[in-house]
């Protein structure tokens, strides 16, 4: 198990956050069981890639724990196990090269595994959840290591329950044999799509505000006027309303006060209450 001093900014896709003097690399289930005196009675964070997070620019006073998971085992012809911090856009190679359908919606996606559980993260029509089988997680409050089948997780649109103050160690997922055509075409065609409607994965978190049957969060701001709309260094993004792009040199309040401006003008003018998708982690003093 390796505890460093971290610049938080150096481990998020919008690069924010100070310094966390007790970041914890956990690589096996023996660092797992050194954790238990080192969380107790703290704040302690999970962190994947860090992008769906946006961390205070003071200093954190909790644990960030970083698990370093990553082996991909087949169990059988329906099952694989995939590790928590695989990188989504790699399983969707991985499925590409042994020709498992379904994945493709994860190319464009700059999580982990363990992101995607927690967040149940989605694209064209899919979300993680379609996949899950049942997922291993450590308890950070008994130290056991436990078998969550996909229905103890009540997964729904970008949200999970059961999983606080636990690590996802692994997912198990189903795979069934595809076209390896149709699979190309798909990483293909999302790409595109991401490309000519999202801005890259730097300075970002990807979708601000959660989307609902109701409406779409990025089509509510722009109606709002609020394209380009910009708070010290931080603007709502030009291309997707519901990206908002941080300039290298700016703080995440900065994000948080345009977070909070774009709730208010769009529930003066639509009377309707956006949900944050992004996580702000620390305190944000307006
Ligand atoms: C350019 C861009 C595009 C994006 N597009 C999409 C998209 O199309 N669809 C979508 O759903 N999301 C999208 N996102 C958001 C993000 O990539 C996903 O939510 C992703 O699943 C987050 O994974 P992560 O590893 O970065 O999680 P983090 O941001 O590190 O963490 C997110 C949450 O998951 C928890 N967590 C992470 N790992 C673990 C673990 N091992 N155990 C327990 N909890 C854990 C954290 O505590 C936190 O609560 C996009 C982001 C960017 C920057």
């Amino acid at each position: 198990m390796k505890i460093s001093s971290v610049d938080l900014s150096k481990i998020t896709t919008y690069r924010f956050g100070g310094v966390c003097k007790s970041f914890i690399e956990v690589v096996d289930k023996e660092d797992l069981n050194k954790l238990n005196e080192i969380v107790l009675g703290k704040e302690n964070v999970i962190i994947g890639k860090g992008s769906n997070v946006a961390f205070s620019d003071k200093e954190f006073q909790g644990n960030v724990i970083s698990p370093k998971f990553t082996t991909i085992e087949e169990k059988s012809e329906t099952e694989i196990t995939v590790g928590a911090s695989v990188f989504l856009p790699d399983l969707a190679r991985y499925f590409k090269e042994n020709e498992f359908s379904n994945g493709e919606f994860l190319i464009g996606i700059p999580g982990t595994v363990g992101g995607a559980v927690k967040m149940n993260a989605g694209a064209y029509d899919w979300e993680f959840s379609d996949l899950v089988l049942y997922i291993e997680y450590f308890d950070l409050k008994t130290s056991k290591i436990i078998k969550l089948s996909k229905d103890n997780i009540n997964f729904s649109y970008r949200s999970s329950q059961n999983l606080d103050n636990k690590i996802i160690l692994s997912a198990t997922l189903q795979i069934e044999k595809g076209d390896i055509h149709k699979i190309k075409s798909n990483l293909a065609n999302f790409n595109k799509i991401r490309k000519n409607s999202q801005p890259p994965a730097i300075y970002n978190a990807g979708s601000v505000f959660k989307n609902t049957k109701d409406y779409k969060a990025g089509k509510l701001i722009d109606e709002a006027g609020l394209k380009g709309y910009e708070i010290d260094g931080v603007s709502v993004s030009e291309k997707h309303a519901n990206f908002f792009i941080a300039k290298k040199e700016a703080k995440s309040l900065a994000l948080y006060k345009l977070v909070q401006h774009v709730k208010q003008v769009v529930d003066n003018k639509f009377g309707i209450k956006l949900e944050e998708e992004i996580i702000f982690i620390g305190e944000f003093d307006l």
